[in-house]
């Protein structure tokens, strides 16, 4: 049962855009943002003390963390630039959450500086910390990497193998050190999975965290306030692929709650996730012009994008849907590699695709690009990376990010010198 890719503009309107926007370039559907954050947060107020934190690095433009603030939303950073775009839009404190690795000094005192959340990924980054910023926070979390105990999926491999997080035994200790040192509020965190569509999955993270808490509790009288169950919630690149279902995790989680934590005495503790591709990845798409086309042992479409505007497809092979605007209920009747400029054979948007027949100048709407989308292009061969529009509820079109230039490209070469060198 294939279910239908949205999208939430003509072609009409989009070629209307293109006048003042010349393609490629993202475009992100703030209704449908808002209307998913608020059906996450509507499933989880079961839970005490709901918070997500948008993964940052995910869509890291500063006025859809702006969006996803007035929803109540926090922000979960990893970077030094993550931590300024979040001071830039007024998120800081509990509404921060710093989950890094390798950590640089500098990036521990920014974290401070806006009194996010720090999340250890190792024991001995309380050292480090201290080292770097003088003291411990009152409130601190550990990441917890469960080894061995736990099935990886596909894309995070196996979490033996993955390099976050503390081992049991050191998380233990971890806890126990830093009460110590005067740690007065813990946070319990894990990642083990990511783009996982079955909600089974993320309950049985659930019941981990729950375990682990009630276990800290019983050895080391230590009380966790938050638990934190990462991100990696999927989303249904392909049409026949089924949503998450917020609510199947939310009730799986509230029955844990009331019989792992409950008991315990250990309620409330605060439920928190950090999903980043789940919040806006369905609600982009990158918009390009078809403006080649090239038939040898297969039929080529060449567009104006590459992957220096959306990686995914070349760099995992994953598969991102098309809509060939104008043509949504044209037969898919040719077989197309759709492709991207670069001098790189991955550089290819979809390979094999049962597409419409596709004209010179068609628009394309590659679906599913609103996370880890612009965010991973890089400027290979030199080429640019495109703006971000946003729709706004009123159907009006914001550019959010303009258009990289080739002045933008080069601002960090001196032509001139490198002109009369030698
Ligand atoms: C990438 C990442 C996320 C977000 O992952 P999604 O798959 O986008 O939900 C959350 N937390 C951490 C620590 C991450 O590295």
């Amino acid at each position: 049962m294939n279910q239908p890719k949205s999208f939430p503009l003509t072609r009409e309107q989009v070629e209307a855009l293109t006048e003042r926007f010349p393609t490629p370039f993202h475009l992100y559907d703030e209704a449908a943002i808002r209307a998913n954050a608020q059906r996450l947060s509507a499933a989880f107020a079961s839970l005490p003390d709901f918070r997500e934190y948008f993964a940052v690095k995910a869509t890291p433009n500063p006025f859809l963390l702006r969006v996803l603030a007035s929803e109540g939303f926090g922000a979960d950073c990893s970077s030094l630039a993550e931590l300024r775009l979040c001071a830039a839009v007024g998120l800081r404190g509990e509404r921060v959450m710093f989950t890094s690795n390798q950590t640089p000094d500098e990036e521990f005192r920014a974290a401070r500086e806006l009194d996010a959340i720090i999340n250890l990924d190792d024991i001995t980054h309380i050292d480090a910390l201290v080292a770097a910023t003088g003291s411990l926070p009152s409130t601190l979390c550990f990441r917890y990497n469960p080894g061995p105990l736990k099935d990886g999926n596909p894309i995070i491999g196996h979490p033996e193998e993955a390099k976050y997080g503390l081992t049991r035994e050191q998380l233990f200790e971890a806890y126990a050190r830093v009460r110590d040192l005067g740690v007065e509020r813990f946070g319990l965190h894990t990642m083990v999975v990511s783009n996982e569509l079955d909600e089974q999955y993320h309950i049985e993270t659930v019941r981990m965290l729950f375990e682990l808490v009630v276990e800290i509790q019983q050895q080391l009288g230590v009380r966790i306030h938050f638990i934190n169950t990462g991100g990696g919630i999927g989303i249904p690149y392909r049409p026949a692929e089924r949503p998450v279902d917020y609510e199947v995790i939310a009730r799986g989680a509230r029955e844990l709650y009331a019989e792992l934590i409950e008991p315990a005495g250990l309620d409330p503790l605060a439920y928190n996730m950090e999903c980043g591709r789940a919040i806006t990845g369905p609600y982009g798409w990158l918009i390009t012009r078809a403006i080649r086309s090239k038939e040898t042992y297969r039929s080529y479409i060449g567009v104006d994008a590459s992957m220096a505007n959306l990686m995914r497809p070349g760099m995992y092979g994953a598969y991102h849907h098309i809509t060939v605007l104008g043509k949504e209920q044209a037969p898919a009747n040719r077989v197309y590699d759709v492709v991207g400029s670069l001098c790189e054979n991955s550089d290819k948007f979809a390979i094999q695709r049962e597409l419409p027949e596709i004209e010179m100048d068609d628009l394309l709407a590659i679906h599913d690009a609103g996370a880890h989308g612009h965010a991973m292009g890089y400027n290979y061969n030199g080429k640019l990376r495109s703006a971000e529009l946003l729709l706004r509820p009123d159907g009006s079109v914001v550019q959010i990010r303009r258009a990289e230039t080739l002045d933008d490209l080069f601002a960090t070469l001196d032509l001139a010198a490198a002109g009369t060198f030698v």
